[in-house]
């Protein structure tokens, strides 16, 4: 940011207050509201659902609602953390490595966000130290509170100046008590204080604990989590019950007595089935309405909005429910046991599911041990194949051969970036002869490196940073299947996360061996889609994006579609004829084809 930027474009900031209250231009005080949303007692509660599901019936009824996450870490963004530790890292358009919430609020909210949603404690201190440097705090010694505080209500300020929202929806990571996201606690406070009355809404997503060995619902921890939250001087307007069962009347009574919360708005949260139905049960709950009369926002919403937005999302709700097939597809990854690593693939076969009429369930291959020798056994039972994003040389080969088998037993295939690359490797191996062909990711003096840096990134290659990352335009070329797939557009938007591509050099040598590359960029000859033509396979294609984090449940990807759509077709897919050449493959008589 440049240092213009971060000393100039605020007003009501002196050396004569001691309200460090920076506002940025253009702010209008009362046009945007704050519902802040917490957690406490314990985390895993599936907050991000929560948040992202109030946020979506908000929305519904006609307000602007701009979403942001609060993290404690001291990261600046996701994209160094392991997301076998902390689930996927979401791409947004604008290249921001995200929490893989913000991928929820997208989904939910069906709205693209952008770095201006996701704060991390890295980026505020990172702003503060650069202040400091540039004297922008008048001589003061820098403190916690106001300006690191003061810094917080500052990025939600710009936010709201942004996106001109009628609510800022704003969810503090972790619990409250935990000592990384205590700031971020306090500047909340202050800045319901500093906006006034009708400003803030705060709600409080708290566990009901119920020992099996009880059978009943306790409201102790929750009732001290709640206290910890009073501490830091924030009386909740909403407090939201997470447990397994529906929280019963006592324990509600109990938790509005010692939290001054009205009754009414102490809500059951209970598990339930769907996600999707999560918004439907907090507008039973009343949860919109409460929101609505706590922020004051009754002229602000459309009733007419909201209804045919309840239309819409039940319409997909019938569809999931009348869904009487089911398809089997496959993921094949190195550590599929952690599931919320592909937690965007997997919504992606949701959508798909829900709008194909099927359900669809998912089969974890691990390819660490995949072999010629045992891939029919572990893939022959599949209606289709998806091989997800990735990085690394662990499970790669085993991925290389669940490709091929995919491939040569005509079983709908579906690669995703990494997923994406070995599908190349494989056809060159397999069927343009380019013996030892790999990614350089892979095999760094590999004889034929099909999968390389570009050159332009070579250069930059050790500066750290050198991820191509974000949206970008993609040109479809007329006649093959994406074209059709993506409803005969040109040009459509990706997202992508990677530093290895095709190399053009082996582009002409794919093409006669018959891959299609039906994507590519606009100005530079990186390949983005590929295929294989209609009369070759029943369903091959792969992308270098990442296409699951642009699919959302009224609009699920195409690629995705396709791969379900395609597997319903495969509902039989051991054919005979199948079945032998699988046999065959398996003793390893098998050759190229
Ligand atoms: N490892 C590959 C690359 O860096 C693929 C990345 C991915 O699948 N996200 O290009």
């Amino acid at each position: 940011m440049s240092s213009e930027h971060l000393l100039n474009n605020i007003s009501n900031v002196s050396d004569e207050t001691e309200f460090y209250t920076p506002r940025p231009a253009g702010y209008r005080e009362g046009k945007t509201k704050y519902v802040v949303v917490v957690g406490s007692v314990m985390s895993g509660l599936g907050k991000g659902i929560f948040s992202s599901s109030l946020a979506k019936i908000l929305k519904d009824k006609g307000l602007t609602v701009a979403p942001v996450k609060l993290e404690g870490y001291l990261n600046l963004d996701s994209g160094t953390l392991n997301p076998y530790r902390h689930g996927e890292v979401f791409v947004l358009d604008d290249g921001m490595e995200c929490d893989m919430d913000l991928g929820t609020y997208e989904r939910m909210l069906d709205q693209n966000l952008s770095r201006r949603n996701f704060v991390t404690s890295g980026q505020i201190f990172n702003r503060v130290l650069e202040k400091e440097r540039l004297g922008g705090y008048l001589g003061r010694d820098v403190l916690m509170i106001p300006h690191v505080t003061g810094e917080v209500k500052l990025r939600l300020r710009e936010l709201a100046v942004e996106s001109d929202a009628d609510v800022v929806f704003v969810e503090i990571g972790g619990t409250v008590g935990d000592v990384e996201n205590a700031y971020y606690f306090e500047a909340m406070r202050e800045l319901a204080f500093e906006e006034g009355p009708d400003s803030a809404c705060f709600v409080v997503l708290t566990y009901i604990i119920e020992p099996p060995a009880l059978g009943e619902q306790k409201s102790k921890a929750a009732q001290l989590g709640i206290r910890a939250l009073l501490e830091c001087g924030i009386q909740p307007h909403i407090v939201a019950c997470r447990g397994r069962h529906r929280v019963t009347q006592k324990v509600r009574e109990k938790l509005a007595m010692y939290t001054n919360v009205p009754l009414d708005r102490v809500i059951s949260m209970h598990d339930c089935e769907s996600i999707y139905l999560i918004p439907e049960m907090l507008r039973g709950a009343g949860m919109d309405t409460a929101v609505v009369d706590i922020l004051k926002l009754h002229d602000r919403v459309h009733p007419e909005a909201e209804q045919k937005a309840r239309a819409t999302w039940s319409d997909l709700l019938r569809k999931q429910r009348e869904a009487d097939t089911e398809v089997t597809i496959g993921i094949a990854g190195k550590y599929t046991s952690v599931r919320d690593s592909y937690a965007s693939v997997i919504k992606a076969l949701e959508h798909s599911g829900a709008h194909a009429g099927v359900r669809v369930n998912i089969d974890w291959i691990d390819t660490t041990d995949l072999t010629e020798a045992n891939v029919a056994e572990q893939l022959g039972h599949l209606n289709g194949l998806l091989l997800p994003g990735g990085f690394g040389v662990r499970g790669a080969e085993g991925k290389i051969v669940a490709v091929r088998f995919a491939r040569e037993h005509r079983i709908p295939f579906l690669g995703i970036c990494f997923g994406f690359q070995l599908a190349v490797v494989e056809f060159a191996r397999n069927v343009c002869g380019l013996a030892g062909a790999n990614s350089r990711e892979i095999v760094p003096d590999c004889p034929h490196p099909v999968i390389d840096i570009l050159p332009e990134q070579k250069a930059i290659e050790g500066l750290g940073g050198n991820m191509r990352l974000g949206g970008r335009d993609v040109s479809i070329k007329a006649g093959t299947r994406a074209h059709q797939l993506f409803n005969f557009a040109t040009e459509v938007r990706m997202r992508f996360r990677h530093r290895w591509e095709v190399e053009p050099k082996y582009i002409e040598r794919l093409e006669a061996g018959g891959l299609v590359f039906s994507g590519k960029a606009p100005d530079y000859p990186i390949m983005q889609v590929l295929e294989l033509p209609a009369d070759a396979h029943p369903y091959f294609l792969a992308t270098q994006a990442h296409a699951e984090m642009t699919s959302r449940p009224l609009r699920p990807d195409p690629l995705y579609l396709g791969l379900v759509r395609a597997a319903i077709e495969n509902k039989h897919p051991m054919t005979d004829d199948a079945s032998q050449s699988a046999d065959s493959a398996a003793t390893g008589e098998l050759t190229t084809s």
